[in-house]
C-alpha cells in the first residue's frame, strides 16, 4: 500500500506517493495562488489524484491522505483552524477532499510533519523522543515524544523559537522580546554577520561578499571564519552559544534520545556547525552532572522532502 503526502508551503503545494519504505515514487506540484478554500481543497485533490496517474497504480492502493499546514490544525475534526501566510480560518479538510475522494486524510502542521519524516529516517526502530530545529527565517521546532507529534492541547504546540533567551532582547514577530529565533535563526545570523562587517572594515566578509551588504548570506561568515578572518570567527562562535543556549533549554526539559538540526544552516561543514553545537550543549546541558547517557545531536538528511514523507506518514 502507498500513502499520499501533501506540503502546503509559502509559495508552493508540493505532493509526493509514498511507499511503505517511506520513499517517495512520484511527485507533483504547482504554485499556491489563494483565492477561496473551496478552490484549495480542488487543488489538492487533483495533486493527489496526480501522483497516482504518474506511478499509474489505482485509488485502492492508496491508505490514506496525509496533509502538512503552515499553522494550527485540529487533528480530531481533520480542520485547519489557522494558517499564516495564508488566511485560511476553520477549514473543514478533510471533510471537503473526501468530497472528490473517499480516503481517510489526516492533518498536521508543517515543522511536526517534517520531524516525523526526519524521525522515521533515522530508525524509529530504537529512539521514542526526537525534535526536530529547522534554521530558517524563523525557527521551527517539531516535537515527536512516544513515537507520537507532540502538538499541545490546543495545535499550537511545539513553539520553541519563541522561548526567550535573551531577556529584554531583540523585539520578535510575536510581540515578546529576545526569542531564540531572533538570535539562531538563519535571519538572525545574516543580520549578526552584517552588524559585525559594519564594525570590521578591513574584514574579508567585506570582499567575499562584493562590498555589498546584501549578498550576505548564512554561509557569508563560516567561509571567512575557514579563510581566516577574525571578525568572522567571532560571529561564528557567538552564534554557535545562542543556537546551543536554546537546545540545551530543549534537552534539559525534555531529554530527547536525539535532536536534529534541519534548514540552510545545517548543511554546514561539521567541522564549523555541528562538533562545536555538541561541545558547547554538553558543556552545559544538566544531564553531564547526572552521568547518564546525553542527547545525540544530528543534522538533517531528508531535507525538503521531509515535509511530505511526514505527511504522508500522519496516518501511520
Ligand atoms: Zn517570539
Amino acid at each position: 500500500m502507498y500513502t499520499i503526502g501533501i506540503d502546503v508551503g509559502g509559495t508552493n503545494l508540493k505532493a509526493g506517493l509514498v511507499n511503505e519504505a517511506y520513499e517517495i515514487v512520484a511527485t507533483s506540484k504547482m504554485p499556491l495562488t489563494w483565492q477561496s478554500q473551496e478552490k484549495l481543497a480542488e487543488d489538492l485533490a487533483f495533486l493527489a489524484e496526480d501522483v497516482i496517474a504518474q506511478k499509474g497504480i489505482g485509488k485502492e492502493e492508496v491508505a490514506s491522505v496525509g496533509i502538512g499546514f503552515p499553522g494550527a490544525v485540529d487533528r480530531r475534526r481533520g480542520s485547519v483552524i489557522h494558517t499564516v501566510n495564508i488566511p485560511i480560518r476553520e477549514m473543514p479538510v478533510a471533510q471537503m477532499l473526501q468530497k472528490w475522494w473517499d480516503v481517510p486524510v489526516f492533518l498536521g502542521n508543517d515543522a511536526d510533519c517534517a520531524a516525523l519524516g526526519e524521525f522515521y529516517h533515522y530508525g524509529s526502530g530504537d529512539i521514542e523522543s526526537f525534535i526536530l530545529v529547522t534554521l530558517g527565517t524563523g525557527i521551527g521546532t517539531g516535537i515527536i515524544i512516544h513515537g507520537h507529534i507532540w502538538s499541545g492541547h490546543n495545535g499550537c504546540g511545539g513553539e520553541g523559537g519563541h522561548m526567550v533567551i535573551v531577556h529584554d532582547g531583540d523585539l520578535c514577530t510575536c510581540g515578546r522580546r529576545g526569542c531564540w529565533e531572533r538570535y539562531a535563526s538563519a535571519s538572525a545570523l545574516i543580520r549578526q554577520t552584517r552588524a559585525a562587517m559594519e564594525t570590521n572594515r578591513e574584514s574579508a566578509m567585506w570582499s567575499m561578499t562584493g562590498n555589498n551588504l546584501e549578498c550576505v548570506s548564512g554561509r557569508t561568515a563560516f567561509q571567512a571564519m575557514d579563510a581566516g578572518d577574525a571578525a568572522a570567527k567571532a560571529v561564528v562562535d557567538q552564534y554557535i552559544r545562542y543556537l546551543s543556549d536554546g537546545l540545551v533549554n530543549l534537552i534539559n526539559l525534555l531529554q530527547p534520545d536525539v535532536v536534529c538540526l534541519g534548514g540552510g544552516v545545517s548543511h554546514e561543514r561539521e567541522e564549523n556547525l555541528l562538533l562545536p553545537v555538541r561541545s558547547r550543549v554538553r558543556e552545559i546541558s544538566y544531564d553531564r552532572l547526572m552521568g547518564v547517557p546525553s542527547t545525540t545531536i544530528i543534522t538533517a538528511k531528508l531535507g525538503n522532502d521531509a515535509g511530505i514523507i511526514g505527511a504522508a506518514l500522519l496516518g501511520r
